[in-house]
């Protein structure tokens, strides 16, 4: 009788699979198509030339611009798209068409030629997120010059080193920024930097409401420019798939900032492939992606991915708590967002509040959420499933870095793998061959802690650390011969799925085991009292290490003897009893970079006495003092 029925043995197979597999089996042959998607000037000679590693270079003798394909080339078929949609703390908002976006990058590389820019040229962009900052990029980009986009929130002495390390010629920036309803003065700290900057000659202006004082030699004012110059177009300059497009400084988390260097054919088509895969833009979706364009997540996924696809993004000038706590998911509302994409520690600080303030939106047009910046503990994962995504929407969690160009490891919802196991990163994406090493450089076996290692090159690699091509090979490309290093902790399970535990340099090894110290900081966070934690690891005689731990509780909780003794002991019912600590102590504030990190190495420093090294991307002073305080009191 069911010798018919229609039984099968066979499941439909997601493109993910068949893409991963056929770039490690036929790299060349797979890059070649998937460069197709590209426009090019004039085609390659060669894939990936090797002869000079670990300085790879892709796809060599191609010419291209990459603002050739995120303008020129959308504009012949979406001209009246909105690109960029743009709104401020105040709900003052701004749309710019492709047409427009097309119109204002000609105009402004016009004014960049002007000012005698040339190809190869290096320029600082000082911005806060406004529609100028990724016009002031494409316009650079568009004549072959190279932009450094520094953070607006960074002070005066790290946009000095910035300047100096990049040698930049030229300075853009404007008068001010709100937040939290409070100026911040940005033309006054380029004023106090560029004293000590010999390779500025100009700094471009960018007028907001009102006049600026300007300095008559230096300064110029964009607007004046454009009143002078008016419309003029300006083809995009032939790059090399080579050429540089953007220097980019790490978030100085684990040191000194590391200027990282992109190049327009690689970094272009890895940020283009990279926002199909996980993000699955189409025509008629919202993009909104919470991070700054001062960091790599804004440069790949705000501008040069989304862009480059032709779709719509949504930029927000403020932060997410102000005038209230529900002021993303009021634009999510509003604009129509259907992805969105955020990072653990601005999920963390809403949660905060509460989850009425989620509540009180209809988020109904969201279909994907993402994640990126840190590994997102658990409890923030179910907050953001449950109340942003309405316990159904997938949570992409990418992992990358700003070396990597693009996401390496995730989810990848465009090639139809939603396959998601909360707390896990998931797997390489394709042309990723990701794997997990042990200390001595063999793989490790599923559920054996290593580190994660990408063992052949990708388009989207960095090409260089600027200026110091040592420093290149010794952070990556030394730790095991051969491989990519990306200096972080991992464990892979047995089917292929990468889980991101932290970083290299934050394993503690206590009696022999290895335990990351974001392990411990994800047990301390599932503690009702506890809001947030960095945990680091001191030197014991008796044990090699021992954990010491900074905490923030929740409001309504107050620090005592008690709740010391009951955090440690729930760590150890919850790790076990191998977590010995040499030290908890109660702090308002961690200490974080600019972008939200948690510097254990401050922490570190602060706990052993230590000089404290590059503090220049710390974001608050007061939390060192504070934890000094502290430690000093109880000892
Ligand atoms: P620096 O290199 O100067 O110390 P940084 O590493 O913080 O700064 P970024 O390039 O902005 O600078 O961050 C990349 C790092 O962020 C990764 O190496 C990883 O440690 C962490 N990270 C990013 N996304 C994720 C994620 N989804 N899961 C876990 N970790 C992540
Ligand atoms: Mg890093």
């Amino acid at each position: 009788m069911s010798e018919n029925l229609p039984f099968e043995e066979r499941y439909y197979q997601p493109p993910y699979k068949q893409l991963y597999r056929q770039s490690l089996e036929e790299p060349e042959k797979f890059w070649r198509e998937m460069a197709e998607g590209l426009e090019w000037f004039s085609p390659f000679d060669k894939v990936l030339d090797e002869s000079n590693a670990p300085f790879y270079r892709w796809f060599v003798g191609g010419k291209i611009n990459i603002t050739y394909n995120a303008l020129d080339r959308q504009v012949k078929v979406r001209r009246n798209k909105i690109a960029i949609y743009w709104e401020n703390e105040k709900g003052e908002s701004r749309q710019l068409t492709y047409g427009e976006l097309y119109n204002e990058v000609n105009r402004f590389a016009k004014i960049l030629q002007d000012l005698g820019i040339k190809k190869g040229d290096r320029v600082l962009i000082y911005l806060p997120l406004m529609p100028e900052l990724p016009i002031a990029m494409l316009a650079c980009a568009r004549i072959g010059a190279v932009h450094s986009v520094v953070f607006s929130g960074f002070s005066t002495q790290a946009v000095i080193d910035r300047i100096n390390d990049a040698k930049a010629k030229l300075v853009i920036t404007t008068s001010h920024t709100m937040r939290r309803g409070k100026r911040v003065e940005l033309k006054r700290i380029i004023d106090e930097a560029v004293s000590q900057t010999p390779s500025v000659e100009k700094v471009l202006v960018i007028k907001r409401d009102e006049e600026i004082e300007l300095n008559e030699e230096r300064d110029v004012l964009y607007q004046d420019l454009i009143k002078r110059t008016g419309y003029k177009k300006v083809e995009p300059e032939e790059t090399l798939s080579t050429d540089p497009l953007f220097i980019l400084y790490t978030s100085g988390t684990t040191g000194k900032p590391k200027g990282i260097l992109h190049l327009h054919g690689g970094y272009g088509l890895w940020t283009y492939l990279t926002t199909q895969w996980v993000f699955d833009l189409r025509d008629n979706d919202i993009f909104f992606n919470t991070a700054d364009i001062g960091w790599i997540t804004g440069h790949s996924y705000i501008v040069y991915g989304p862009l480059q696809n032709g779709a719509s993004v949504l930029m927000y000038e403020g932060v997410p708590d102000y005038p209230n706590p529900d002021r993303w998911w009021e634009l999510v509302e509003k604009y129509g967002v259907t992805v969105f994409y955020t990072s653990p520690t601005a999920i963390r600080s809403l949660m905060r509040y509460g989850e009425e303030w989620v509540k009180k939106h209809d988020l109904s047009t969201l279909r994907i959420l993402g994640s990126v910046g840190e590994p997102i503990n658990p409890e923030a994962w179910r907050w953001y499933f449950k109340n942003v995504g309405n316990s159904s929407l997938p949570i992409v969690d990418t992992w990358w870095q700003t070396e990597t160009g693009g996401i390496m490891i995730s989810a990848t919802p465009g090639l139809g793998n939603y396959l998601l196991k909360p707390s896990a990163n998931g797997l390489p994406l394709p042309g990723v061959d990701a794997d997990v090493f042990t200390e001595d450089g063999k793989q490790a076996k599923p559920r054996e802690k290593g580190y994660i290692v990408i063992k052949r090159p990708w388009p989207g690699m960095l090409a260089g650390v600027w200026g110091d091509p040592e420093r290149y090979v010794k952070t990556y490309f030394s730790k095991f011969p051969g491989v990519y290093y990306p200096g972080d902790y991992a464990v892979r399970d047995e089917e292929g799925f990468f889980y991101i535990l932290g970083r290299a340099d934050e394993v503690l090894k206590i009696a022999g085991h290895r335990i990351g110290t974001r392990e411990i900081e994800d047990i301390l966070i599932s503690h009702p009292a506890v809001a947030e934690s960095a945990v680091i690891g001191v030197p014991d005689p008796v044990r090699g290490e021992v954990a010491v731990a900074a905490v923030v509780l929740k409001q309504g909780y107050q620090p005592s003897e008690e709740l010391r003794k009951s955090l440690i002991e729930y760590v150890k019912n919850n790790l076990g009893p191998i977590v010995i600590f040499g030290g908890l102590y109660f702090v308002s504030k961690l200490p974080k970079t600019r972008s939200g990190k948690i510097m254990r190495r401050v922490v570190r420093s602060v706990i052993s006495g230590q000089p404290l090294g590059d503090v220049s991307t710390l974001e608050d002073e007061t939390s060192v003092d504070e934890l000094k305080k502290v430690i000093e009191e109880f000892t």
